[in-house]
């Protein structure tokens, strides 16, 4: 198991195409492959995976999942076999308490997880678990179990929230400019987090009158929450692929405690 202290990741995941297709926001996470200490696993809460309960995914070959329609074939072909890691996952269950996690052997690789990892680790050659997102808690429950996972960062595990801090796809206007609502919730969310301030994150359903546009679900939002609350005091924080893209999603990625 790795020494040093792995640095946490909330990645802007926006279309699946981003896959397959060589753009900013793919070159980025391509290059945060490269650049970020090579972690022993990772941990990924995916935007894609929504239960009633928390589950850690338990098997040895997580199948890659296509939770998409109306794509390219090549985008359907694409397989990501990275293995999953199941004493990784037992670990998981017993140490979160008192949240009860369950092991899950059905789910896989959701294209929230499978769609950035194919770019940051192409070989497939990092094993991957995800974590899925209980859609009966609110945003505090999210947090303090984040907190309870910390210890994962010290263990050369590398977590990844998975999902879009701005994402509204009844809005989605392709070629148009950013909506008002959608750059001053993200602008609001980057200057909380600039400030360490995490409880108006946490409460985000207070956040100002254009949220309900911003965050109208709420799935995508919430990985940042498991990131955010695994930030030791004074940690550095870094921003990436700072854009809105359709008008209301928001591909801003977050690094914590990068050295
Ligand atoms: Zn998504």
């Amino acid at each position: 198991m790795g020494e040093k202290r792995m640095p946490v990741l909330f990645v802007g995941h926006g279309t699946p195409m981003n896959a397959i297709e060589d753009n900013q926001y793919s070159q980025t996470w391509d290059r945060l492959g490269r650049e970020l200490p090579k972690p022993e696993a990772v941990v990924c809460i995916s935007a894609h995976w929504e239960t009633v309960g928390t589950e850690v995914t338990g098997m040895e070959k997580p199948k890659t999942i296509h939770d998409f329609d109306g794509f390219p074939r090549a985008l359907f072909e694409k397989e990501y076999p990275a293995p999953g890691d199941p004493s990784l996952a037992i670990n998981i269950c017993s140490t979160a308490r008192p949240v009860t996690i369950r092991p899950n052997l059905t789910w896989g690789l959701d294209h929230g997880a499978w769609s950035v990892l194919c770019r940051m680790y192409p070989q497939a050659d990092v094993p991957v678990l995800q974590i899925s997102l209980d859609r009966t808690r609110d945003g505090l429950f999210h947090y303090n179990l984040g907190r309870s996972l910390r210890f994962l960062r010290e263990t050369g595990v590398l977590v990844i929230g998975s999902g879009n801090i701005v994402h509204n796809l009844m809005l989605m206007s392709w070629g148009g400019y950013p909506y008002e609502w959608a750059e001053e919730i993200d602008r609001q969310v980057r200057d909380y987090i600039v400030q360490g301030n995490h409880d108006p994150l946490i409460r985000y359903e207070k956040l100002g009158p254009g949220v309900k546009y911003a965050i109208n679900s709420g799935e995508h939002y919430l990985p940042l929450l498991y990131v955010l609350a695994m930030q030791r005091e004074d940690e550095p924080v870094e921003f990436f692929n700072e854009s809105i893209v359709a008008g209301s999603v928001s591909m801003r990625g977050v690094i914590i405690g990068r050295e």
